[in-house]
């Protein structure tokens, strides 16, 4: 089957509307430059017979900083390919303009976890992420949706906003996608030069010494692993944490049955990249 491409909302509708009673479909939202990352996304929601929807959207609402978003690369032809390749049933391009009209003003929030990590440092970002997320459900009405463990912080949101708001859709969340030096893959990778790729490399490969240590406390790995970070030339850390994967809490202790996880945010010349890595 051909790959539709809609860019406006009655065109997305109207292909809706067409889908033969009962057929499931699944959503891929992405910022577009898609990469193997987005790809596996794509592979599992394909892999489960739905009719696949990728969205392409930067969506203005989450960047906190006008730079970045100017900034963010973008490569519609080579991403339709793409997609095209993988048989995705239908692309969703809309315009900013689109999803926030002239006077929009709603806005969702989620008011316990997303003023760490990410959200410490990027004022409404997650506001920004839930409420295009919770748009797309709206229009799109998947019977399930896929994101990335790579933001993993955004996946646990999505997942707290499914389960408050009551909303009938099915989160399924796939492992980070790692280049064979384990650097996660990102659409802001392609924003490193030269040097800079070889350091965020460390980044994996600092988090993998974890696993050879045995510590009693939380904040020892965390001093042991900036240090090691600095070592390598990841200096300018935004920040790097331990925390319960499940609750996203901050144990202060390491004990039986806790399943932890570190975060980082670190900026190599000048891009800022995200990881997470399972410690147990
Ligand atoms: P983005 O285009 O960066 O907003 O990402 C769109 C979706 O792809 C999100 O659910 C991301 O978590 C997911 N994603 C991005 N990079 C990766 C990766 N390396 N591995 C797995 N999923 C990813």
């Amino acid at each position: 089957m051909q790959t539709i491409i809609a860019r406006s909302l009655p065109s997305l509708k109207k292909n809706l509307n067409n889908l033969k009673k009962n057929q499931k479909v699944g959503l891929v939202p992405t910022m577009g430059c898609i990469h193997d990352g987005h790809l596996a996304l794509v592979k599992k929601c394909k892999k489960s017979k739905y009719f696949t929807i990728v969205t392409i959207f930067v969506n203005p609402a989450q960047f906190n900083n006008q730079k970045d978003l100017e900034k963010y690369p973008s490569q519609e032809k080579k991403d339709l390919e793409m997609l095209k390749q993988y048989n995705v049933d239908l692309i969703f391009i809309p315009k900013a303009r689109q999803m926030y009209p002239a006077g929009y003003s709603t806005y969702i929030k989620e008011i316990t976890f997303s003023d760490v990590l990410c959200g410490k440092h990027r004022k409404n970002h997650f506001s920004g992420v839930l409420t295009i997320v919770l748009k797309l459900f709206l229009i799109v009405q998947p019977y399930a949706a896929f994101f990335g463990e790579k933001d993993f912080q955004q996946l646990f949101l999505i997942k707290k906003m499914v389960k408050d708001l009551n909303i009938g859709v099915k989160i399924i969340g796939i492992p980070t996608v790692r280049d064979s030096y384990g650097l996660a893959l990102s659409s802001r990778n392609k924003l490193l030069k030269g040097r800079d790729l070889e350091i965020a490399k460390k980044i994996y490969l600092n988090f993998k010494k974890i696993r050879y240590l045995n510590y009693k406390h939380i904040k020892d790995i965390e001093l042991y692993l900036k240090k090691e970070l600095k070592n390598s030339g990841l200096n300018n850390l935004e920040y790097l944490e331990v925390r319960d994967s499940n609750s996203l809490n901050k144990p202060k202790h390491i004990r039986n049955g806790k399943k932890l996880r570190v975060f980082i945010a670190v900026y190599v010349g000048g891009v800022r990249l995200i990881d997470n890595y399972k410690l147990n």
